[in-house]
């Protein structure tokens, strides 16, 4: 198996052979050691002590402690970098990232969903055709329809998303979700189920830290196997 690492940036899981960050379209450059994101943090921090940090300053710690898996102090940076370019895409495509949970091994955007719905319609008005745009989209709709337990919608979209965004974990596992129809499994047969089997595998091959993925493949072949 190839080794997970994670994106600088959003946090995301990669392959180390990764060139770039197909969550949120960073490029994958030498990753420095824990050390030296500590010492680079407390240096910018006191560089910005008794001052707003520049736009470029509040990425740069964002980025610091999102790698270090601190995202409730990235979120705070993000947000700076908002308000100090409200015409950048980048940091609010990261805080989407950052609230959806991607440093944590499960998602729960639930809490978050209006300031992650704020940054997504915005992207989606001006950068619709950006593929971070595009995967948070298909995402973000089937989340919708998940709470809407509207499976056959659910069904429509994540075959699409899957087709267009084959390597992404979340869209795997939503798909995997919509396959047994959000859970109202009346009228499913053993098909339906291995077919949602496949997709929470993937998604768990795609990303082996994310649970919800591993839990559901293993309550699958439980069941199956009968
Ligand atoms: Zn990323």
């Amino acid at each position: 198996m190839k080794k997970t690492i994670h994106c600088p940036s959003c946090g995301a899981p990669l392959d180390s052979t990764s060139t770039h960050c197909t969550y949120c379209g960073t490029q994958i450059k030498k990753i420095s050691t824990r050390q030296q994101q500590e010492a680079r943090i407390k240096e910018l921090r006191r560089a910005v002590v008794g001052r707003t940090p520049t736009f470029d300053e509040a990425m740069e710690l964002a980025k610091l402690y999102t790698n270090l898996g601190q995202s409730a102090h990235a979120e705070e940076y993000l947000r700076q970098a908002i308000a100090l370019n409200p015409d950048a895409p980048q940091p609010r495509i990261l805080l989407c990232l950052s609230l959806l949970g991607f440093n944590r091994p499960t998602t729960s955007s639930r809490m978050y969903a209006d300031e992650i719905r704020e940054h997504f319609n915005w992207l989606y008005q001006h950068h619709p055709r950006m593929r971070e745009v595009e995967w948070l989209g298909y995402f973000l709709t089937m989340e919708y329809f998940m709470e809407a337990q509207d499976w056959r919608r659910g069904l429509e979209t994540g075959r699409l998303a899957v087709e267009k965004f084959p390597e992404n974990y979340l869209l795997q596992f939503m798909y995997g979700l919509a396959l047994v129809h959000f859970g109202d499994t009346d009228g499913l047969d053993a098909q339906d189920y291995r077919q949602a089997l496949h997709h929470f595998r993937l998604s768990a091959e795609l990303n082996p830290e994310f649970e919800p993925a591993m839990k559901n493949a293993s309550a699958l072949e439980n069941y199956l196997k009968g």
